[in-house]
């Protein structure tokens, strides 16, 4: 990555980071997850509204360091409008790229989520970026129509 891309990265980061966007509780929320990161401090509560099989409305309030709040951020406007089954791949395809185990196609379909790629090489920043995701992936499940078992084995 040159200079310049990195200080682009972090400038989306840094933007986000001041002005959240989705900020707010969701008075009529269908599902509202609490995570937390120990490792940082970063604290969030993500509230989901779904209409059939879609993410009608989401937003998170919390507190915490610029990556994790900028992330939650970015996430929301990411899956806003998406169904269930593309916000899940979305969670994997940007847990991949946090943790470095993605491919070229899959991180490149990720748009400005890839501002987060720099992450892999920051082991203590992982949890910090992906904490808004697992909390999606949490309301994701608890309020599947038609809860199916785990089988997700890692
Ligand atoms: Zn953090």
């Amino acid at each position: 990555m040159s200079t310049d891309t990195g200080e682009l990265y972090q400038e989306i980061i840094l933007d986000h980071n001041r002005s959240p966007r989705n900020w707010g509780p969701l008075a009529d929320a269908s599902a509202h997850v609490k995570g937390h990161n120990p490792l940082c401090g970063d604290r969030l509560e993500l509230f989901v509204r779904f209409d059939g099989d879609r993410v009608a409305d989401v937003s998170f309030v919390g507190e915490g360091c610029a990556i994790s709040k900028a992330s939650a951020s970015m996430m929301t406007q990411a899956i806003k409008g998406k169904s269930r089954a593309e916000a899940e791949a979305l969670f994997e395809r940007f847990h991949a790229l946090v943790t470095g185990t993605g491919d070229a196609e899959s991180q490149k379909s990720l748009g400005r989520l890839q501002v987060f790629s720099g992450v892999a090489r920051l082991p203590m920043r992982v949890k910090c970026a992906s904490l808004a995701w697992h909390a999606l992936h949490e309301a994701l499940q608890e309020s599947a129509p038609n809860p199916s078992p785990p089988t997700d084995a890692r």
